[in-house]
């Protein structure tokens, strides 16, 4: 396998953080860390969760709740 082929996987293909607009990491993309990742997902929390459990019962099973 030729070696050049390492080029390939560097940050060639980073985006930008959509929250601070930094360098993606491909653990937590599109986001640059954990940190925009959680800040992004709790955003979404607080804006459509309670919407979700009062009016969006109809979407199938819920992933947070255990089976019976
Ligand atoms: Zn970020």
């Amino acid at each position: 396998m030729p070696s050049n082929t390492t080029a390939s996987i560097g940050t060639s293909r980073a985006r930008p953080c959509p929250l601070c607009g930094k360098p993606g990491v491909q653990q937590y993309r599109p986001f640059c860390s954990r940190g925009c990742r959680d800040r992004d997902l709790n955003a979404w929390f607080g804006e459509d969760y309670r919407a979700a459990v009062r009016g969006g019962a109809d979407e199938g099973d819920d992933p947070d709740q255990p089976p019976q």
